[in-house]
């Protein structure tokens, strides 16, 4: 036979590298937001996420997507899901890296090291991080119940993943989902129509009985979750534990997985309750607030995941035109591909910025500039950060032409990137919901706009362009009435709190060409066009996987 070719100039897989020591501007805004944390355990993250084994676990689980078995051969009702061994695998890392509820019971810094571990483990797997940051999320709307947060608070931190369908009092950790959406509305959950029936009073405070149904309700397979449904006096936030105080598994339906775009090794599920058993969580009637406190948490994750996403993308971009030859030199010696890798990682590091100095604010829940923060950033990070995501994905995947665009078996992690993308954006409050959010808390007065002004006051004097483009922001703030504005001036704010960190923890280079492009105009509508006074080399140098 004769040969047909030789395969050379395919760049080889980036493996084994680790994922924390190589990301210079995680390092240092890390040690910006928590100059005192040891980042031993990190690093340690960081290396078992970048290898080639764990990597292999990544691709198995989405490759073998699970499956729902509704009854047994015998007839009976099981509602279990099934899942490849590799899921329990990613599981187990995620919970034994401290990634749920571990911050809740930690010290300092505690919720910027869980956020930075969030970040680099969503290199390696993102989706099966859902049931992970709910469980994350989780603590604080539990306080609601003082019952059950003193049974349930403590097993939530346990660094300790349990994968069988048993009762939460055989298990020493266990993990939490959530239940808002139905059929009829998701953004405007006053829609609900689940109806509960007040059923009795026990240790756990008020028990009622729910019947109707969820339209999403991913990682069904969780030990307990908090779910909306209409009591007496309204809308109401209930504890449902898959498997009830005497033994019985509660009456909870899985009727379907849903066929999704990405996401594909989470399960996310539609469910019935037919009297399934819940306790009342907070008031009777205040279950919107009471539920927001998780949303609020999983927004911040919404943001840190899309933030791990661009870095993901970014360094497989940088890995693959630092080893691919076109037109007699490697495609990042290339002019035109320099910009378009320097704009990228730029961005990246906006995003990773933004999103570790919103996660700061949760590790001082005391203080009130950090209060502020935390109800200003929550909805300006989700937005901004998890709308970029999309875009940056599919010019990261055109970075490595057609190869970026297959999935070969699940080789191909930029198309699963690509694919994850848009369910930050979608999920905890879509693009929109988080502009109203935003504008609802400008609107309850001066505090928040002059704690962003605070915020800004240190990089005053810095760049011309940024000084102008914060002038305006008072104005703005304070006209922040026109819901039909509300993007802009979410995407404004993202931007000059973006800046104001990269002064503060990033080379001038950076400060300066991120003030140039996305403050001062100059900058087109695609990435790849920075102006040509850009120091390239030095952003490509300082993004560049080590
Ligand atoms: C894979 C996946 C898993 C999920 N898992 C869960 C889960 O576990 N638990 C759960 O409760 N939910 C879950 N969801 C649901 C998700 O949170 C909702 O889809 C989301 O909140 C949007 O709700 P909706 O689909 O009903 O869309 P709608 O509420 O109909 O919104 C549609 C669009 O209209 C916009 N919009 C809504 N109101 C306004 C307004 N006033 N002004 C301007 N624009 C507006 C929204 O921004 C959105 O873009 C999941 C979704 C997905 C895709």
């Amino acid at each position: 036979m004769e040969r047909t070719h030789e395969v050379f100039n395919q760049p080889l897989p980036l493996f084994g590298n680790n994922l924390f020591s190589g990301n210079q501007a995680l390092r240092d805004a890390l040690r910006f937001n928590a100059p005192a944390l040891p980042t031993d355990e990190l690093h340690r993250l960081g290396e078992q996420v970048g290898t080639a084994d764990i990597q292999t676990h990544a691709r198995l689980a989405n490759v073998h997507t699970p499956r729902l078995l509704t009854h047994d051969r015998f007839g009976h009702r099981v509602d279990q899901v099934e899942f490849h061994p590799s899921y329990h695998a990613l599981l187990d890392l995620a919970v034994s890296s401290g990634l749920h509820g571990a911050p809740w019971a930690e010290g300092a810094h505690a919720h910027v090291r869980r956020a930075a571990g969030f970040m680099l483990f969503t290199e390696l797997e993102p989706s099966t991080l859902c049931p992970i940051s709910m469980s994350y999320a989780v603590t604080p709307a539990l306080q609601g119940n003082a019952a059950l947060a003193a049974e349930w608070g403590p097993k939530l931190t346990q660094r300790s993943y349990d994968p069988r369908f048993a009762p939460a009092s055989q298990k020493a950790g266990v993990t939490m989902g959530m239940g808002m959406t139905e059929k009829q509305g998701g953004s405007d959950v006053r829609a609900n129509t689940t109806q509960a029936h007040f059923d009795g009073r026990d240790a756990w405070g008020e028990r009622y009985a729910l019947v109707g149904h969820k339209w999403f309700f991913s990682a069904p397979m969780c030990d307990a979750f908090l779910v909306l449904a209409q009591a007496p006096a309204g809308l109401s936030c209930f504890f449902l534990p898959r498997w009830l105080p005497d033994g019985k598994v509660n009456a909870i339906h899985i009727q379907r997985l849903k066929d999704k775009l990405g996401n594909k090794a989470n399960a996310s599920s539609e469910i019935e309750f037919h009297g399934a058993q819940a306790w009342l969580v907070g008031e009777e009637g205040r279950g919107v607030p009471q539920i927001l406190e998780m949303g609020t948490m999983t927004r911040l994750d919404c943001a840190l995941g899309s933030s791990g996403l661009m870095r993901q993308a970014l360094s497989l971009a940088l890995n693959h035109t630092a080893q691919r030859q076109a037109f007699g030199k490697a495609l990042i010696a290339q002019p035109l591909m320099r910009n378009v890798l320097a704009d990228l990682a730029l961005e990246s590091e906006a995003a990773t910025a933004l999103s570790l100095r919103l996660a700061r604010a949760f590790d001082k829940p005391g203080d009130a500039h950090e209060s502020l923060m935390a109800r200003l950033l929550t909805p300006v990070a989700k937005y901004w950060v998890c709308k970029r995501g999309s875009h940056f994905a599919q010019e990261a995947m055109e970075c490595l032409g057609g190869n970026g665009y297959v999935e070969e078996n699940g080789e191909g992690v930029m198309a699963r990137i690509y694919r994850e993308m848009p369910l930050n954006s979608i999920w905890e409050g879509a693009g929109n919901i988080m502009a109203l959010d935003l504008l609802r808390a400008l609107r309850k007065g001066g505090a928040i706009a002059d704690a962003l002004m605070a915020e800004l006051a240190p990089v005053r004097g810095a760049h011309a362009a940024f000084d102008r483009f914060v002038d305006s922001l008072p104005q703005r703030v304070d006209d922040a009435n026109a819901e039909t504005d509300a993007r802009r001036l979410a995407q404004d704010v993202a931007l000059a709190v973006q800046a104001a960190l990269l002064r503060q923890h990033a080379p001038d280079f950076v400060f300066d060409a991120f003030c140039r492009s996305r403050l001062g105009g100059d900058w087109g509508q695609a990435f790849g066009t920075l102006g040509a006074g850009t120091d390239f080399d030095s952003i490509i140098a300082r993004a560049m996987p080590q």
